[in-house]
């Protein structure tokens, strides 16, 4: 049994958005990825000789479109394949229309070319998936913790035989043969006391390899998580000071981009390009300034 790491050459560009393919006797996939891309993860499955009428299983972290977006289209053609989500996410994957209109707002006339066509997936193959919960995929078996900080409705998925760890969003953004790991932090559900816990619980398990949808397999799992939580901190501490401050929203988010922009200084152009379109500066400034207004008593130190 292998676990694949699949780009789904989001816009075209290499490293942005990874599925992962478990293969065994029941093959499953970890965050399909967006509907848009769905051609690029059939070309990475037969790569690995497989095809979507094999997948048993859909494991999703969470609903965000770049995760989650192409589980309904994929079901159209393959109505038996059983997806697993978090309580909080499953309505909204049963009927997408609420999600759609949020995300409208956020990407207008770009939601096509970003996402694809997201269609709605039907209600009998959604399986909630419990805190602590068993996920049988045949000679596989996950389980499943509540992991919020980046969503209310994230899931990390852990196989203890491998010590795979599928943290989707929760350990950041960070690109194959960089060590950097970039803060993900879009809104509406930031939570920094629940990301510590969410992180203390992905450190606890002890995983060997920390697998992240943007992008990638990393063995250094302890090692990354530490990175993590101090750079979590400092962005988050530029966001509030920044609020604190009263300068306009424009200043502000140019100061956290700055910020970024000194952390990737060794990079070329192109591979700073990689990250925010992995995690874009302004969505991870929105997010957190969402965050430090609803604990506004904090702002003014
Ligand atoms: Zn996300």
């Amino acid at each position: 049994m292998h676990i694949h790491t699949i780009d789904n050459m989001h816009l075209g560009r290499q490293h942005v958005i990874a599925t992962f393919l478990l293969t065994g006797t029941e093959p499953a996939l970890v965050d399909p990825g967006p509907a848009s891309t769905l051609p690029a993860l059939e070309a990475g499955l037969a790569m690995h000789g497989h095809t979507l009428g094999d997948i048993r299983h859909i494991l999703l972290t969470h609903i965000h479109l770049d995760h989650a977006a192409a589980t309904g289209a994929i079901l159209a053609r393959y109505p038996n394949i059983r997806v697993y989500v978090h309580e909080r996410g499953a309505p909204h994957l049963i009927d997408p229309k609420r999600l759609l209109n949020s995300a409208r707002q956020l990407y207008g006339a770009l939601m096509a070319t970003l996402w694809g066509d997201i269609l709605p997936v039907p209600p009998q193959q959604v399986a909630i998936v419990p805190h602590g919960g068993a996920i049988d995929l045949g000679a596989r078996h996950i389980s499943a913790y509540d992991a919020p900080g980046h969503a209310k409705h994230h899931l990390v998925y852990f196989e203890a035989a491998s010590g795979a760890a599928f943290v989707g969003d929760n350990t950041g953004v960070r690109l194959p043969s960089f060590d950097y790991v970039r803060p993900a932090t879009p809104p509406p559900d930031i939570d920094l006391e629940q990301w510590q816990k969410t992180l203390d619980l992905i450190a606890n398990l002890n995983p060997q390899t920390l697998y992240l949808t943007h992008f990638g397999a990393y063995h250094d799992a302890q090692r990354h998580i530490a990175e993590y939580r101090e750079r979590l901190l400092r962005w988050s501490e530029q966001v509030r000071q920044g609020l604190a401050s009263g300068a306009d929203e424009a200043t502000q988010i140019a100061q956290l981009r700055d910020l970024a922009e000194r952390e990737l200084s060794t990079m070329s152009a192109s591979e700073r390009d990689l990250h925010q379109q992995a995690s874009p500066g302004e969505q991870s400034w929105a997010g957190l300034a969402r965050y430090w207004r609803k604990h506004g008593d904090t702002l003014t130190s």
